[in-house]
């Protein structure tokens, strides 16, 4: 087994994870407040920079591996998580946080998320869904409102959202969880146990953007309806539970862990080191694969 979340004492400070290069997002925008919460978790995991990788794709959001000490890989729209997957498959002894935008996890890149859950590599996948192109200044996202008027939907959307939190727990994801920067201590909780989770992780956080997103979807509204599942007493392992207040995204702001598997499948990289391990105990065989094409 990897040594990815130990070891539990850490020595680390949450300053030891800021890089030099200042944030350019707006002033107000919600990625901050995972940017901090990002470095709160990873001063309590303990884990050293150097055996952090930090994989995005494209958008405001996915910035925010370059204002980390850790690895960091500005990646290609939407194609996040299959780096993140050899990066974790080349080196399982590295942490491996992704992180990207509604529309690079959810449209762009929506192909790629069952295929990470079904192989149930050890990633955390944190998603800063704001319901908005906001690099691109304002366009329709996957998880926009229907009715939202943008610059791309004039007259208002007439389509419905992609609800990110049914689409994991129906792929089968085994840690899922939602928060926001409104309550900093509870999403630095949530970012916490999902890397302390051996497998895929998938952490939505409503991110406000100040500039382009709705107006009720900003932080003053979120302070005002989140609802902590712990507090409701929520059972995390009861999944047809949190299929159920799933689907009460757009409506309702749960915030906490909605699920984490009390048994968690194998991971993906665990079994690849195995088998590795099992190669090299076996007698190699005789007849290697390249040599079948060798000229006569
Ligand atoms: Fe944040 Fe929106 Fe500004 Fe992008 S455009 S940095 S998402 S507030």
């Amino acid at each position: 087994m990897s040594p990815a979340v130990a070891p539990t004492v850490s020595h680390h400070a949450s300053n030891d994870y800021q890089s030099a290069l200042k944030p350019i997002w707006c002033p107000g925008c919600g990625d901050f407040g995972v940017l901090t919460a990002v470095y709160r978790a990873l001063a309590t995991i303990g884990r050293a920079p150097h055996e952090i990788a930090f994989v995005s794709g494209i958008g405001c959001s996915s910035r925010i591996p370059g204002y980390t000490t850790a690895y960091g890989f500005n990646s290609v729209h939407g194609r996040a998580l299959p780096i993140a997957q050899g990066i974790k498959l080349a080196n399982p002894d590295l942490l491996v946080l992704v992180a990207g935008g509604d529309g690079d996890g959810f449209s762009i890149g929506g192909g790629h998320v069952p295929h990470a859950i079904r192989r149930n590599v050890d990633l955390t996948y944190i998603v800063m869904d704001n319901q908005i192109y906001g690099l691109t200044k304002g366009q329709l996202s996957p998880t926009s409102k229907r009715g939202l008027a943008t610059v791309s939907s004039a007259y208002g959307s007439l389509e419905d959202p992609v609800n990110p939190l049914l689409y994991v727990l129906g792929y089968g994801a085994g840690f899922v969880a939602q928060g926001t920067p409104a309550d900093m201590g509870g999403l630095v909780a949530i970012i916490e146990a999902g890397i302390r989770y051996r497998g895929f992780a998938f952490i939505n956080i409503q991110s406000p953007c100040v500039t382009f997103g709705s107006p009720d979807a900003q932080l003053k509204q979120h302070k005002l309806g989140m609802k902590s599942l712990e507090k409701m007493g929520h059972d995390s392992t009861d999944r047809l539970r949190a299929m159920d207040l799933a689907q009460t995204y757009g409506t309702e702001l749960y915030t906490g862990i909605l699920y984490r598997d009390p048994a968690p499948r194998p991971t993906y990289d665990d079994q690849v080191r195995e088998r590795h391990a099992q190669l090299r105990v076996a007698a190699l065989p005789k007849d290697r694969i390249l040599d079948r094409f060798k000229p006569e």
